[in-house]
C-alpha cells in the first residue's frame, strides 16, 4: 500500500512500518502503537473541501467506499486502499438525537444542551463495527488467516459477522459468565467459533495475547489493535458533521477497555490540526464504580490502578484496561474528566433513558449517569452543548432490563419498573387496567 502511514509508539515515538501493524500491537518498550498518518500529502488541503467531499458521498453514495459512515472518511482512516478492498456492511451514518427527542432523559440529567448519538444502530448494534470493518480490512489486506478477539460480548458479534463476510475463520474468547445474551447468540449465529474462557475477560484478552505469538496468520481484533481505533475516530467526525462542525463542549462516552475514548482524543486532535474544527470539545470517560480502574488512576496522579471488575454494565466489566496510556492521552490533551457511577445509577438512567422510546443497553447509560453527575456538582454547565455516544443497543441485554423492570435484579432498587400486569379476559378487567 503506498501511503504516508506508519505506527509510533506511544510512549518513547519508535517509528514502525504499517506492514508491522495487525501483528505487532506493542513496542520493543512495552508501550501502544498509534497509527500515523501524513496528512500533508492530503490531495485535499481546504478544510471545507474536505467537507463538502464527506457529505457528498454521504448524499450520493456512489461506490462501497462512500456508503460507509467509516470510508466516507477514508483519506484520514486508512489512505490507499482500493474500493473493493473495503470489508463493509456500510457501517456509521447513525443518527444523531437531538434535546427535543430525549425530553425525560434531557429532564433528568438538568441542564446542558444535550445531543445522543447512537452508535447502537450500526449492523450488528454497536459501535464496534466502525473499528471492526477499518480493522478486518487491513487484517485482509495483511494476508490474515484467522481473526480472533477476546470480549464482553458486542466485539465478538461484529468480528463474527465481519469475518463471515470475508470468509476467514473466526475465534471469539468469552468469560465464561456474564455475558449478555443478545451478544452469545450473535456469535453462535454468525458462525464464529466460540470459546468459553474460565475466568473474567481480563484472563481471556491476556490468553488471547500470549497465544497469538504463537500461531503465525492470527489477527486480534481487540482495541489493541490501532486500526480499530482509526475506524472509531468517525463517531465524533460524523457527530461534528451532523452538528455542522460546531464542536460541542464536552463529549461523554462509557469506558471499559478505554479504545473508543482514546480514539475520539485521537479523532479531535486530527480534526484540529486539519481546521476541522476550531475548539477542543472535552472528553468525560465514565466507569461503572465496581469497575473503575481509569477513575483510580485520574485520582491518583495517574498511577495505573488495576481491578477486579464487577459491574451489571458487562461492556465495561474490565480490571485491566488495555488503551491505558492512550486514554491518560486523550483526557489530558482534552483537559478531560473520568467519572465514575453505580450500577444503581447506571440502571436508574437507562430506565429514563428507554422511556424515552429509544434506548441503549446498561453500559452506554453509564454515559447518561456520569452526565447527569457531572451537572449535579457543576462539572458541565446548562449553557454547553455536550454530545453522549450511545455505545449499544437496547435488545443487546434483554436480561437487565427485564430484570429492571420486574424487579428481579440483586441489590437494586428498582423504582422506576414499568412492570407487565397479568389480567382475566374481560372488558371489565381491561377496562380497569387503562384507567
Ligand atoms: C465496548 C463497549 C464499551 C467500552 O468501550 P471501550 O473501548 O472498551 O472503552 C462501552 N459500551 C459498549 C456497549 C461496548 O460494546
Ligand atoms: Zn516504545
Amino acid at each position: 500500500m503506498e501511503t504516508e502511514s506508519h505506527l509510533s509508539c506511544v510512549r518513547c515515538n519508535q517509528k514502525y512500518p504499517l506492514a508491522a501493524g495487525g501483528v505487532k500491537f506493542t513496542c520493543d518498550c512495552g508501550g501502544l502503537l498509534d497509527v500515523v498518518h501524513d496528512f500533508s500529502v492530503l490531495p485535499i488541503q481546504d478544510e471545507r473541501i474536505l467537507k463538502s467531499v464527506f457529505m457528498q458521498r454521504r448524499w450520493f453514495q456512489d461506490t462501497r467506499g462512500d456508503k460507509s459512515g467509516v470510508w466516507r472518511f477514508r483519506e484520514l482512516v486508512l489512505p490507499g486502499l482500493k474500493d473493493h478492498e473495503f470489508v463493509t456492511r456500510g457501517e456509521g451514518n447513525t443518527r444523531l438525537y437531538g434535546p427535543d427527542l430525549f425530553t425525560r432523559t434531557n429532564r433528568y440529567i438538568g441542564g446542558p444542551h444535550v445531543y445522543c448519538k447512537h452508535e447502537g444502530e450500526n449492523p450488528t448494534g454497536s459501535f464496534k463495527d466502525r473499528g471492526m470493518t477499518a480493522a478486518i480490512t487491513y487484517a485482509k489486506r495483511s494476508a490474515g488467516r484467522i481473526v480472533a478477539c477476546a470480549s464482553t460480548g458486542n466485539t465478538a458479534a461484529s468480528v463474527a459477522s465481519y469475518a463471515a463476510l470475508t470468509g476467514m475463520p473466526a475465534v471469539i474468547l468469552i468469560p465464561e459468565k456474564g455475558v449478555a445474551i443478545g451478544k452469545v447468540s450473535q456469535s453462535l449465529a454468525y458462525g464464529a467459533k466460540t470459546v468459553k474462557v474460565r475466568g473474567d475477560f481480563d484472563a481471556a484478552l491476556a490468553l488471547l495475547l500470549a497465544a497469538s505469538e504463537q500461531i503465525p496468520g492470527l489477527r486480534i481484533l481487540n482495541s489493541v489493535n490501532p486500526f480499530r481505533l482509526e475506524g472509531q475516530k468517525t463517531i465524533v467526525w460524523e457527530a461534528f458533521e451532523q452538528l455542522a462542525w460546531n464542536a460541542p463542549d464536552w463529549i461523554v462516552v462509557a469506558a471499559g477497555n478505554l479504545g473508543n475514548g482514546s480514539a475520539f482524543g485521537k479523532a479531535i486532535s486530527e480534526a484540529r490540526a486539519l481546521g476541522l474544527i476550531t475548539k477542543t470539545p472535552r472528553i468525560a470517560m465514565v466507569q461503572a464504580a465496581g469497575a473503575n480502574p481509569f477513575w483510580g488512576a485520574s485520582q491518583n496522579g495517574w498511577r495505573k490502578c488495576v481491578v477486579r471488575a464487577d459491574t451489571i454494565a458487562s461492556a465495561i466489566k474490565i480490571g485491566d484496561p488495555v488503551n491505558y496510556d492512550k486514554a491518560v492521552r486523550a483526557i489530558t490533551s482534552t483537559d478531560g474528566v473520568v467519572v465514575q457511577v453505580t450500577d444503581q445509577e447506571i440502571m436508574d438512567a437507562k430506565a429514563v433513558l428507554d422511556s424515552d422510546g429509544v434506548g441503549a443497553e446498561p453500559s452506554s447509560c453509564a454515559a447518561i449517569a456520569g452526565l447527569k453527575k457531572m451537572v449535579d456538582v457543576g462539572v458541565a454547565k446548562w449553557n454547553q452543548t455536550v454530545l453522549v455516544v450511545l455505545t449499544g443497543h437496547m435488545l443487546k441485554d434483554p436480561d437487565a432490563t427485564v430484570g429492571y423492570h420486574s424487579s428481579s435484579l440483586p441489590n437494586l432498587a428498582c423504582s422506576r419498573a414499568n412492570a407487565p400486569v397479568t389480567i382475566d379476559p374481560t372488558v371489565e378487567a381491561f377496562k380497569k387496567i387503562i384507567t
